[in-house]
C-alpha cells in the first residue's frame, strides 16, 4: 500500500490541523490524559464542535452521517487529534452502539437514538460480561423472560465500565433458555439504567480509580421495542460489535503519545553528567519499541485498507489486539523504569511531580493498562482465534 501522503491527503491533514487549532480550547487539551477520569462537561463541548463539522460520525454509514473517509483519512484524523491532545470521545456511544443501531436498528430506534448519541444526551455502558461468562460469553445467564410487550430481566453483569454514570446500557440477555446452541438463545436489549430493579455496585481498580462496576437486575421490565435486532438473534449483533471494538484496539496513535512521554521523561532524568535519554542501553531499548510501533502502524493501516475493500481476514483484528496491547504494556514498563523512584510511588494526588511533567499520569495509565491484555477479549483467546484460522488454512493447502 502507498504510505506517502497524496496531495489530497496532505490537504486533508492541513484542514484537520487548522480545525483543531481554531476549535480546541487550550484548557481542553490533555483532559483525557488525567488519570483516566472522564470530564463529561468538556467532552460534551468537544463532541458538539466535531458534530457541527460533521466529523463526529465520520466512520458511520453514509446514510447516517458517515463521510466515507479512506482508512488513511481516519488515521490522519486520529493522529492529529492525539498530537494536539484533544479530549477522547466516548467510544461506547459513537464507536460502538451508534454503528450497531445504524446496522440493526428499526427506523423508529434510529430516529430516537442516533440524534441522542450525536448530541451526547446519554452515557452508554456495555453489559456483556457476567461472573461466569467472560471469554466464554455465550454461556451468559442473565434471563429475559417475555411477558407480553415486555421482557422481565433478572441476573448480574460485571466489569461494566461507566455503569455508575451511564444512562443507557446495551445488554446481552438469555431470551430462550431452551435453544439448541447457547448462541441461539441470546437477544440484545437497549436498557434505560433508571428502570426500577437495577442496582450498580462499584469495583475499584489497581490505579485507585472507579471505572467499572457490578450491575444487578431484579425483575427489570424492559419494553420489547428496546430490543436491537431480532429476538434470539443478539449473538449476530454482538459479533458485529466485537469486530468494531477490536478494530481500534491496537491504538497505535495513543501508544505513540505514551512513547513520546517516555522519551520526555528520559530527557529530563539525569544519569551522571548526561541524561537517561543519552544512555546507550536505554536509547537502544526505546528505539526498538519505536520500531515495533512503526511496524504495527503499517500493519494497522494495511488491515484498515483491506477492511475497506471487504478483504480483511477474520483474525486480523485479533493480531492487532495482541500486538497493540502487549506493546503498550512494554512501553509503559520502560516509562516506569525511566521514572526511577517516582515510578514506585503510589500515584495519589500528593505524589511528587517528575520534572518532565509526565510522571504521575504515566504511572496511573500503566497500572490501568495492565487490563489491556484482558478487555476486548483476553489475549489468550485472541491467540486461539489466530491459531485456529491459520491451522485451518494450513490444513486446507
Ligand atoms: C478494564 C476492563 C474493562 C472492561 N469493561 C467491560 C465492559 O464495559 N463491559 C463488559 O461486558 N465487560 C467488560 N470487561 C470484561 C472483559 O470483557 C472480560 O474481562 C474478558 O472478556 C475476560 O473475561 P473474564 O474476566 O471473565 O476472564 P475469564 O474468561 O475467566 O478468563 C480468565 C483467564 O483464563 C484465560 N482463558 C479463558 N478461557 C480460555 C481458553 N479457552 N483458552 C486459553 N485461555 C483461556 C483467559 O485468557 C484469562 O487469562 C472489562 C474488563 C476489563 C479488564
Amino acid at each position: 500500500m502507498e504510505l506517502t501522503l497524496s496531495p489530497e491527503e496532505l490537504a486533508f491533514k492541513a484542514e484537520v490541523r487548522a480545525f483543531l487549532q481554531a476549535q480546541l480550547k487550550p484548557e481542553w487539551r490533555g483532559v483525557s490524559d488525567i488519570d483516566n477520569r472522564p470530564r463529561p462537561d468538556i467532552v460534551a463541548q468537544w463532541q458538539a464542535a466535531l458534530a457541527a463539522k460533521g466529523w463526529l460520525t465520520a466512520a458511520w454509514p453514509t446514510a447516517h452521517g458517515g463521510l466515507g473517509w479512506t482508512p488513511m483519512q481516519h488515521h490522519i484524523f486520529k493522529e492529529e487529534c492525539s498530537k494536539s491532545r484533544a479530549p477522547k470521545i466516548p467510544n461506547m456511544a459513537i464507536g460502538m452502539v451508534g454503528p450497531l443501531i445504524c446496522a440493526f436498528g428499526t427506523p423508529a430506534q434510529q430516529e430516537y437514538y442516533l440524534p441522542r448519541i450525536i448530541g451526547g444526551a446519554d452515557i452508554w455502558c456495555q453489559g456483556f460480561s457476567e461472573p461466569g461468562a467472560g471469554s466464554d460469553l455465550a454461556s451468559l445467564k442473565t434471563a429475559a423472560r417475555r411477558d407480553g410487550e415486555e421482557y422481565v430481566v433478572s441476573g448480574q453483569k460485571i466489569w461494566t465500565t461507566y455503569a455508575h454514570v451511564a444512562t443507557k446500557m446495551f445488554c446481552l440477555v438469555r431470551s430462550d433458555p431452551q435453544a439448541a446452541r447457547p448462541q441461539a438463545g441470546i437477544s440484545m436489549l437497549l436498557i434505560d439504567m433508571k428502570l426500577p430493579g437495577i442496582t450498580v455496585r462499584p469495583i475499584h481498580t489497581i490505579d485507585g480509580e472507579h471505572h467499572f462496576n457490578e450491575v444487578f437486575f431484579d425483575e427489570v421490565r424492559v419494553p420489547v421495542s428496546c430490543r436491537l435486532g431480532g429476538e434470539h438473534k443478539g449473538w449476530d449483533v454482538a459479533r458485529a460489535l466485537l469486530a468494531f471494538e477490536r478494530s481500534g484496539i491496537a491504538d497505535v496513535v495513543a501508544t505513540r503519545q505514551v512513547l513520546h512521554d517516555v522519551a520526555t521523561i528520559a530527557a529530563a532524568e539525569p544519569r551522571g553528567n548526561a541524561t537517561l535519554a543519552e544512555d546507550d542501553d536505554f536509547a537502544n531499548r526505546l528505539a526498538r519499541l519505536e520500531i515495533a510501533l512503526d511496524s504495527l502502524e503499517i500493519l494497522e493501516l494495511r488491515v484498515m485498507e483491506a477492511a475497506a475493500r471487504g478483504a480483511a481476514r477474520d483474525y486480523d483484528a485479533s493480531i492487532l489486539k495482541i500486538l497493540g496491547s502487549e506493546l503498550k504494556q512494554k512501553i509503559h514498563a520502560l516509562g516506569i523504569e525511566a521514572l526511577g523512584p517516582l515510578g514506585a510511588v503510589w500515584p495519589d494526588d500528593d505524589a511528587p511531580a517528575h520534572p518532565s511533567g509526565a510522571g504521575r499520569h504515566l504511572v496511573v495509565d500503566a497500572l490501568f493498562y495492565r487490563a489491556g491484555s484482558i478487555f476486548g477479549g483476553a489475549n489468550e483467546i485472541q491467540r486461539n482465534i489466530v491459531a485456529k484460522s491459520l491451522l485451518k488454512s494450513a490444513a486446507e493447502v
